[in-house]
């Protein structure tokens, strides 16, 4: 079956789907994303994940391609046409095609809106998780405002890169003074010695994961111990369980961090807890 990619305003066969050269996108990273997990047929955290590309349009200045209701008819198309149950849908904005030049362009040009979708095995989520991913760190090269969800993203390839190399699966941002930031693409977290499950307060070093955001919202009807605070590597080290969370990971445990055992280098309890009641507090739209 052929992938079916919506571009601008129509929906065509992914392997012709094409985008102009002078895309900024394409010359300057000049645009923003984001991934939306679908379950069993429906897109989780909608709401949330459109709050967010919303915001992330309106930090950079770039006008908004289409409603939240005419994107979220978009959406379900392309799941539709894809036969997508179990995977996630991509969704990218830039400032549009223009003659190249760094200062935006008149504002005629119209932004451009691409959205994909993709069908993963849930089962291989499922067996990372029971196994749990390993971890290396890299100092966080980014810029300051990484709370929005730009295309620009080459030290976090990079980053994924050297995770890959190193065996690992994941790689996580160490800030200049020795604390954990985030994931390449995730948020980082422990428990800590004490039980309370930590991790980075918002402001512009980290992204706001939506998976985080509902996370936190299970962590409070659970009754458990929230701190958003900053947490060094070498607290870290002594963490008594680490994990990641993001729309295509939920909540999957980290076993090691640069080669050392995180408690007794299993998947800790709580969470594989959190992982199996994510997608009951989750909001599901079909
Ligand atoms: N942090 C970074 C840098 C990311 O790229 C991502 C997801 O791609 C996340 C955190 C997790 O965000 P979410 O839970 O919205 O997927």
């Amino acid at each position: 079956m052929s992938r079916i990619a919506y571009v601008n305003g129509q929906y065509v066969i992914q392997r012709d789907a094409n985008v102009s050269i002078q895309d900024r996108g394409y010359q300057f990273g000049d645009g923003v994303y984001e991934v939306c997990e679908i379950f069993r047929g429906a897109l989780i955290d909608e709401a949330r994940h459109l709050d967010r590309l919303a915001r992330s349009l309106e930090e950079l200045r770039i006008g908004a391609p289409l409603g939240k209701g005419a994107l979220g008819v978009v959406l379900r198309e392309i799941i539709a046409r894809n036969k997508v149950a179990n995977g996630y849908v991509y969704i990218q904005v830039t400032r549009g095609a223009a003659p190249r030049d760094h200062a935006f362009p008149p504002s005629s040009v119209r932004s451009s809106l691409i959205v994909t979708a993709r069908q993963i095995d849930p089962e291989k989520g499922e067996a990372a998780a029971r196994k749990g991913i390993s971890v290396v760190t890299t100092p966080d090269l980014r810029w300051k405002r990484v709370d929005i969800k730009t295309i620009s993203l080459i030290p976090n390839c990079l980053a994924r890169q050297a995770a890959k190399e190193g065996g690992a699966q994941e790689a996580w941002f160490i800030d200049s003074d020795g604390m954990v930031v985030e994931g390449a693409a995730s948020n980082a977290w422990i428990i800590d010695r004490s039980g309370a499950i930590v991790t980075r307060q918002l402001d512009s070093s980290v992204l706001r994961g939506i998976t985080r955001t509902t996370l936190i919202d299970i962590i409070a009807a659970q009754g458990l111990t929230l701190e958003e605070r900053k947490f060094s590597l070498e607290e870290a080290f002594s963490a008594q369980e680490a994990f990641i969370t993001g729309a295509t990971t939920l909540v999957t445990p980290v076993v090691t961090i640069d080669g050392r055992k995180i408690g007794d280098g299993a998947p800790g309890p709580l969470a594989q807890r959190l992982r199996s009641i994510f997608h009951d507090t989750a909001a599901r739209t079909f």
